[in-house]
């Protein structure tokens, strides 16, 4: 399994890096977890949108704008390109997704968006080609999920937004490699919000993850704080995300 950080700018986009959203590859198959502001733009250095199999699915973790966003850019790309899009693209996430997606894009109907889309509910497990999907309920103001996508014998868990959780821990267990966000820094943060990084090094500590890497880092925080709380708590290997980043698990 591949990764490549598409964005990962916690909760706005930021100069070096488009919001939230990381492309999953194996065995020809691709899926995104979450399409957030400015991610759109930056996926397509990576991946032709006009290939009609470009991607096998969109996973949303939930759907503030910094994770869903670009979803209403993409109906656009697919709608009115050229050549038709081919299949009905599956977009997992939260129950409210698809009327959410059409309020952003400002459509009257949501069911415009049946004619590019098939909106399916996360909360559960699902089979997307090569991958085996697990979600958790996450922590977060909306209805939010945390992601484990396993394939070809190798595991990766998204914690997308969320609060440290027990969930988050069972779902972590063993993982090769846990991308959890680290938005917070310093004790006595609001709780089911964000997580800090030492939040993120405790977790990945209790579910034995064999690498962390921390993303959703918000621009006002200092990522040599960020990193180094985490380290205080987990003695594994910990990367910070970035733009571009590619990790083969
Ligand atoms: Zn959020």
């Amino acid at each position: 399994m591949r990764l490549t950080v598409i964005g990962c700018a916690g909760s706005f986009p930021s100069a070096d890096s488009p919001a939230s959203c990381y492309l999953i590859e194996h065995d020809g198959h691709r899926i995104l977890l979450d399409l957030g502001n400015g991610a759109l733009g930056a996926l397509q250095r990576h991946i032709d949108l006009t290939w009609p199999g470009a991607l096998d699915a969109v996973i949303l973790s939930h759907c503030h704008v910094d994770h869903c966003v670009d979803v209403a850019s993409l109906y656009v790309q697919r709608h009115y390109a050229p050549t038709p899009s081919g299949a009905l693209l599956r977009i997992l996430g939260p129950s409210d997704a698809r009327g959410r997606i059409a309020a952003i894009y400002g459509m009257n109907d949501p069911a415009m968006l049946d004619a590019e889309f098939s909106f399916e509910h996360l909360g559960s497990a699902h089979s997307i080609g090569p991958f085996a999907i697990d979600a958790v309920p996450a922590a977060h103001p909306v209805e939010s999920y945390s992601i484990r996508v396993s394939a070809g014998g190798s595991s990766l868990v998204y914690s997308g937004d969320t609060g440290p959780t027990q969930s988050l821990v069972d779902v972590s267990a063993g993982a090769d490699l846990a991308l959890y966000e680290a938005s917070f820094v310093g004790e006595g943060n609001p709780p089911d919000l964000h997580m800090s990084g030492a939040d993120a090094g405790r977790i990945a500590s209790a579910a034995q993850v064999r690498t962390l890497v921390l993303t959703h880092r918000v621009g006002w925080n200092d990522d040599a704080i960020v990193l180094r709380e985490a380290a205080a708590h987990y003695d594994g290997a910990i990367l910070l995300a970035s733009a571009g980043q590619v990790i083969d698990l």
